[in-house]
């Protein structure tokens, strides 16, 4: 039996990933494209993508709202494009309004061109391991009270603030269960997670 059930948003991105490796952790999984499916989750994860469209798809479904009041019981980790729809603020501005759940500055794309993809061990959880970052957002500015969750040497790349958690990369691309695993035991989503 699950003792616990997490959404994933799965209007756009790689929430699939993101579901093969929650069910590797034990918890029960259940993919999101309407608010009503929200009902019965006890946490929710924002997978990567694309920040603009998933927005449209957000604003389209309702989902925008049902979120921002998910957020104030629950759980909820966003992975780049999710980590942008969770800041408070977007240094580049175009098109994404963020849902502002978390007092972060994020900037778009900030890596460049050049190396837009890259694979990478982040410091903060243990044991670690590869994580992918595609096309990454930088925190740009980290509000008070937000607690910095992962560094990748002097960069700020995992933040959390009471209920909101947010990653510039990929744990579910490389397989690396570590960051899941951290969140859900962190935020007692599930205390014996696999
Ligand atoms: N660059 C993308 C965006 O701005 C995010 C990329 C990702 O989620 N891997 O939405």
């Amino acid at each position: 039996m699950s003792l616990a059930t997490v959404g994933v948003l799965a209007l756009q991105g790689d929430y699939a990933l993101h579901g093969r490796l929650l069910a590797q952790l034990g918890v029960g999984v259940r993919m999101v494209r309407r608010p009503g499916e929200l009902a019965g989750c006890t946490a929710l994860v924002l997978p990567g993508g694309e920040s603009t469209t998933l927005r449209k798809l957000l604003r389209r479904s309702g989902l925008d709202h049902a979120i921002i009041e998910f957020a104030g019981k629950f759980p909820v980790l966003g992975t780049c494009a999710g980590c942008i729809l969770l800041a408070a603020e977007l240094d580049d501005g175009h098109g994404v309004d963020p849902l502002g759940l978390l007092d972060i500055s994020v900037l778009r794309n900030g890596y460049g061109r050049q190396v837009d993809s890259f694979e990478a061990v982040v410091e903060g959880v243990d044991p670690s391991g590869p994580v992918a970052f595609i096309r990454a957002p930088r925190i740009t500015r980290v509000g008070d009270g937000v607690e910095v969750w992962g560094l990748h040497g002097k960069e700020v790349v995992a933040v959390r603030c009471g209920l909101v958690s947010a990653l510039t990369f990929h744990p579910e691309v490389t397989g690396t269960l570590a960051w899941h695993r951290d969140w859900l035991q962190g935020s007692g989503v599930r205390g014996g997670v696999a």
